[in-house]
């Protein structure tokens, strides 16, 4: 693992290693196998952050998963007042699957609780959610996660997926602002 990495005007320490992922990854497919096996699952990954979390989680499922790639996105309605919420990329019905939302960082829970609402009113069978992070003393959201790779304090980090102004996505582990 690499030491310190700089991106933009800050630095951050190493904190979850590649080799603690995996294998954690490996346990959280172990148990998504057990739960969604024979159910034709339907994973939605969040982009952009998910991507990685969802490329590693998927080499070990074999509960035969189905893959989508969602966004979110936020603009201010033409006529209506105030911003709306849409889901950017579902091609696939959701009616009566199951379906499990991928995503990097659970933080306050205010993006999982907007998509959760959009993905409802698709009626799917059951609706999870899958985050390769939780802050729990910052979450807020009504759903509880069920499936978690690491809790951690409230603290910015960066890496396997997560950015930093766009950068540090490419890391693959998970690093720590130093303050
Ligand atoms: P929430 O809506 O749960 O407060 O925030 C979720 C979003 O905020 C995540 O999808 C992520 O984009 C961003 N976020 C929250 N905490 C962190 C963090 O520690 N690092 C990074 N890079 N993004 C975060
Ligand atoms: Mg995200």
């Amino acid at each position: 693992m690499r030491s310190v990495v700089h991106i933009h005007d800050l630095s951050f320490a190493p904190f979850i290693s590649e080799t603690t992922i995996q294998t954690r990854i490996q346990e959280l497919a172990s148990q998504l196998d057990a739960d969604y096996i024979g159910k034709d699952p339907l994973f939605l990954a969040v982009l952009n952050g998910a991507f990685m979390f969802a490329a590693d989680l998927f080499k070990h499922l074999k509960c035969q998963p189905e893959l989508s790639f969602v966004k979110v996105s936020s603009y201010v309605g033409t006529k209506s007042s105030g911003r709306v919420d849409e889901l950017i990329g579902l091609q696939t019905s959701l009616k009566n699957r199951h379906v499990i939302v991928i995503e990097d960082i659970l933080d306050t829970g205010v993006t999982m609780d907007k998509i959760f609402t959009l993905l409802e009113s698709e009626q799917p069978a059951s609706l999870s959610i899958c985050s390769m992070l939780l802050k729990p003393n910052s979450y807020k959201g009504k759903h509880q996660p069920k499936y978690i790779g690491f809790e951690i304090e409230d603290q910015f980090v960066v890496g396997y997926g997560l950015d930093y102004k766009e950068h540090g996505r490419e890391l693959p582990a998970v690093y720590q602002l130093i303050k």
